[in-house]
């Protein structure tokens, strides 16, 4: 029987080392040298694992890393990669080729990814809203091979289901890849649900302390092999120094993400008590449009709320200013709480008429719940809301 997810954030992929560290050492070297050319070529031409040339992340603390990385998610690899959209871009450059279709709200750097640079290459790229099922199809039909979705998607918190889009895609010969940052692996199995990749900003949960930025792809071996030359060559591969800092926090990512997901309940449900809070996005609430399907395919709903505050666009900027705990800056899944207006940071790079088809309203502030007290967030959230506070501006 596998072990548990805790046990393998805390074991998997470890190695030994010769002083008896828990850890994985920090092979801090571009290269590994070699006692002769034959033993040399044996590792270059692939005849014997070992280590070559950090880029290639053919480094043990990389691929110790990615060992754990692949354990967690229940796949046969993964790779390591500088960002999460270098993760992206990588997938995108290997299986993208004959069309991809973004399912869905998305990072708006993935947006802006798919719909600009890579349509520039000539690759048709179809950005979708997630109830565009038939759209999403037909262009399947059309011999578009790779989707892509977000779930819960940002900042919308739309729970998308994974079963059925992995079925709709394979009855096309199509790929699934579901960018699984919002949930990570503690809250969401992907692969276990049919995708056939899953991509992470590590520099959200995975890392969880806002001082690391990584990315990771994961998946079938046949399916990650091509990847791997694309990003050797694009260079994007992740440094070992900050890939140790990656397995450091992989240890503790059960213990932080299920007390985020608790914290990020109370903060809900208060923000739905609050009479100047319009609408509360938040998978975990009963009479949210996503709640049933997030019961099914996730095991907890997640650090991430969106609340629509009252008076619209300026009246959310009043209240972004006034908070004190909550940081205004545009990232999520660290230990401290963030706050941001995505009309302002995220996706402030869409056209507004863009971001209303998607439902994006001025009047939204994202909430990333950190590890403080739950008491104490709900409290900052409240004075600022009241406009009891005398920072940042007046109501
Ligand atoms: N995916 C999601 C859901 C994100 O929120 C982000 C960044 O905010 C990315 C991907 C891109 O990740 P990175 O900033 O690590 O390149």
């Amino acid at each position: 029987m596998s072990e548990g997810l805790s046990t393998r954030c805390v074991h998997a992929g470890e190695i030994e080392d010769a002083h008896g560290s828990p850890h994985t050492p920090i092979y801090n070297t571009t290269t590994f040298k070699f006692p002769s050319t034959a033993d040399l070529l044996d590792v270059v031409d692939g005849r014997k694992p070992g280590s070559l040339y950090t880029r290639y992340g053919l480094n043990p603390t990389i691929q110790a890393l990615e060992a754990k990385l692949a354990s967690l998610e229940g796949a046969e690899m993964a790779w390591a990669f500088c960002s999460g959209m270098a993760a992206e871009a990588a997938l995108f450059f290997t299986h993208g080729r004959e069309g991809i279709v973004c399912l869905g709200d998305a990072y708006g750097g993935t947006l802006e990814l798919l719909g600009d640079q890579i349509r520039m290459l000539g690759t048709r790229t179809h950005l979708l809203l997630g109830r565009e099922l038939d759209l999403a199809e037909s262009r399947l039909a059309d011999g578009c091979g790779l989707v892509f979705l977000e779930t819960p998607t940002n900042p919308t918190l739309e729970v998308l289901d994974i079963r059925r889009i992995a079925d709709m895609c394979h009855r096309h010969a199509a790929l699934l890849v579901v960018d699984n940052t919002f949930a990570s692996p503690v809250n969401q199995s992907p692969l276990a649900l049919g995708a056939d990749f899953v991509v992470h900003s590590a520099t959200k949960y995975l890392g969880g302390h806002s001082d690391i930025t990584a990315g990771v792809l994961a998946g079938r071996k046949d399916l990650m092999m091509p990847v791997w030359a694309w990003r050797k060559n694009l260079g994007s591969m992740i440094a070992p120094e900050t890939a140790a800092l990656l397995s450091r926090s992989l240890r503790t990512l059960v213990v932080r993400v299920e007390r985020q997901n608790r914290t990020a309940q109370a903060v809900a449900e208060a923000m739905a008590r609050h009479a100047q809070v319009a609408r509360v996005y938040y998978p975990g609430l009963p009479d949210f449009p996503g709640h049933e399907l997030a019961r099914a395919q996730m095991q907890g709903f997640g650090g991430m709320v969106s609340i629509e505050v009252k008076g619209g666009g300026e009246a959310a900027t009043r209240v972004a200013d006034r908070l004190k705990l909550f940081a205004l800056a545009p990232s999520l899944g660290g230990a401290e709480s963030l706050v941001t207006q995505p009309c302002t940071t995220t996706h402030h790079g869409l056209p507004p008429e863009e971001r209303a088809r998607r439902g994006i309203s001025d009047a939204m502030l994202r909430l990333s719940v950190g590890l403080e007290d739950a008491a104490d967030l709900i409290a900052d959230l409240e004075q600022a809301l009241d406009g009891t506070s005398r920072r940042g501006g007046t109501t």
